[in-house]
């Protein structure tokens, strides 16, 4: 059965933001294939894929898939940015690819007016393929479910797009039921990987991709200015990681800790982790501050920061206690630190 197996109602309450919460139960039925979502909603995607579409923070974005489109690669992973963006940025590459308005080598996009934009961006269109690890982790028998179609020819696109939403949701079964698909040539097909970052996904799968970085969320709030102002608790973290002191008589100080200075702390642990990751690349070796202990973790403890520094953020989205998350925070960087 290759019908998509979300509703777009389903789709798009995942697609404004709401990850972590548990799916919806499966719908009893499928829409029939001319059932069209509610108008509302449509007009808010199509407003939120013209608005990321003209963004120009993300020019680069931009010109990195009208570029691609002119040779559309097999496997793409868009990183960085915000969930919603990469999402967006999904939509838009399937309408990019079977827009009839839409001519990538004189760098016209998709009209994200006409029916087939109207279909890509909704996930409405039958070519194209949505799992959705943002609400539930993404099972072998989803990817069977895609498999199945693989042999055949897109049934009206130009070109048949599967969209893997937070692919960091894959379970290690269905990562590699993945891989083996993409082994195989399917010239008329795109994978869309979705990541924060492509520490996240399985190696072998990142091997396979051409990574497109979208600019990271809150790039105007600087590394460097977050350090200056976030000094004394940088001081104290990377003591925390190291002696397992020195933080909790900061924290308990009645109103110190603020959700806002939470999340600017794990902004901070974020820019040093990309940091350590930028200078493993090039050889560079961090000396000072949380980089230079993130640099003392192996790869796979390095992801697994990313994903504690997830889970922090997604704790605050949902009101949980600052002063808790950030101690939890600094007791599993200390757990992970080697000694
Ligand atoms: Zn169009």
């Amino acid at each position: 059965m290759s019908t998509p197996r979300a509703t777009p109602a389903a789709r798009s309450r995942k697609a404004s933001g709401s990850a972590a919460k548990p799916r919806a139960a499966a719908p009893a039925e499928q829409p029939g294939e001319d059932a069209l979502p509610d108008e509302a909603e449509v007009a808010a995607l199509l407003l939120q894929a013209t608005t990321l579409w003209n963004n120009p923070r993300l020019a680069h974005t931009r010109a990195a898939l009208l570029r691609l489109a002119t040779a559309p690669p097999q496997v793409l992973l868009f990183e960085g940015g915000t969930a919603q963006e990469r999402l967006n940025t999904a939509n838009i590459w399937a309408a990019l690819t079977n827009c009839p308005n839409a001519s990538p080598q004189n760098g016209q996009g998709p009209c994200l007016e006409c029916p087939v934009c109207m279909r890509c961006i909704t996930h409405l269109h039958r070519d194209i393929f949505f799992l959705d690890g943002a609400a539930a982790s993404i099972k072998i028998d989803d990817v069977r479910e895609v498999r199945s179609v693989l042999g055949e020819p897109p049934r009206e696109a130009t070109r048949r797009v599967i969209i893997l939403h937070e692919a960091q949701a894959l379970v290690e079964a269905a990562a590699n039921a993945l891989l083996k698909s993409l082994e195989e040539p399917r010239p008329a097909t795109s994978f869309l990987l979705l990541a924060p970052q492509r520490e996240r996904l399985l190696p072998t799968l990142v091997s396979r991709s051409m990574v497109v970085t979208l600019p990271w969320p809150r790039a105007e709030h600087s590394a460097a200015a977050l350090r200056n102002e976030l000094a004394p608790w940088e001081a104290a973290l990377c003591q925390f990681m190291l002696t397992g002191q020195g933080l909790f008589s900061l924290t308990s100080s009645k109103g110190s800790v603020t959700p806002a200075l939470v999340n600017n702390i794990t902004n901070l642990c974020r820019h040093a982790l990309v940091g350590c990751l930028q200078a493993l690349h090039t050889g560079a070796k961090p000396t000072e501050g949380l980089e230079a202990l993130f640099a003392r973790l192996p790869a796979p403890r390095l992801r697994m920061v990313d994903e504690i520094l997830a889970e922090c953020q997604e704790s605050l989205v949902y009101m949980a206690n600052p002063t808790i998350v950030l101690e939890w925070l600094a007791t599993r960087l200390y757990l992970l630190l080697p000694r």
